[in-house]
């Protein structure tokens, strides 16, 4: 009961891919799909070059999301993309915190803080992703990192219902390996008791924690089952004829 009492969320990240052809011609794909939007949300994260065709042409059962903000303001920081700029631009909600981020261009915790502020003062949602890389996994520090990684979420937070929290375990991200659902399944259960010492109860028993490394047609419909799983960051297979089968694994949850 517990687990379906939240929608479920799926996001497609398209990172730094597509053109304005394939960024219409998807569209029309995902515009087909089938979905109950009761149970179901389903997010679209384009490139911030193609936020405004995407919300064009999608129809308006989906969320179009970007994939960054600004840590700033408007103002003199050249080549930013504020999230006054994207509220503006009716676009409400942002991914943070990825690992390609975290990665490739620093966005650390400090710089994390600052971007979930600048989100949440101007009412743009966040996708705040967080996850180990494989030698912290080897190490056994998976739950240390993800708490430090936490802890900048819950210092920043007031409001959790604009929070969706996206678990993806880095050496999972494009590489084929998923973690198996019994493993995303463990760490999803550590967050939620984290954030129930952190926060509290109801909060941990309600906002969305969503899987993201990996995620595909062939694994969608087993790791959904999984009791604290509540939807799927997608990378690869968002741009694929795959991503409706993921969208419509949802319904397991249902059954
Ligand atoms: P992947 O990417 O599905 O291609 O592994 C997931 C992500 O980076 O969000």
């Amino acid at each position: 009961m517990e687990s379906t009492s939240r929608k479920i969320f799926i996001g497609g990240n398209w990172k730094c891919n597509g053109d304005l052809k394939l960024a219409q011609t998807h569209c029309e794909f995902l515009n087909g799909i089938e979905f109950d939007g009761n149970k179901c949300e389903v997010a679209v994260c384009p490139t911030s070059l193609h936020l405004a065709s995407v919300k064009t042409v999608l129809n308006s059962r989906y969320i179009v999301s970007a994939q960054n903000l600004s840590m700033f303001d408007n103002g003199a920081y050249t080549g930013e993309i504020s999230a006054k700029m994207l509220k503006d631009s009716n676009i409400h909600w942002t991914l943070l915190g990825h690992s390609e981020r975290r990665q490739f261009f620093h966005d650390d915790e400090a710089v994390l803080a600052k971007k979930l502020a600048q989100a949440l003062q101007n009412g743009v949602n966040v996708i705040y992703c967080i996850g180990e890389r494989l030698n912290e996994r080897e190490a056994n520090q998976t739950m240390d990192v993800v708490r430090a990684q936490l802890g900048t979420l819950v210092k920043s937070v007031g409001d959790w219902s604009k929070i969706v929290i996206a678990y993806e375990p880095v050496w999972a991200i494009g590489t084929g390996k998923t973690a198996s659902p019994q493993q995303a399944q463990e760490v999803h259960a550590e967050i939620r008791a984290f954030l129930s010492t952190a926060v509290n109860s109801e909060i941990s028993n309600s906002v969305r924690i969503i899987y993201g490394g990996s995620v595909t047609d062939s694994n969608a419909n087993e790791l959904i089952l999984e009791k604290d799983i509540d939807g799927f960051l997608v990378g690869g297979a968002s741009l694929k004829p795959a991503f409706e089968i993921i969208i419509k694994s949802y319904v397991n949850k249902f059954k």
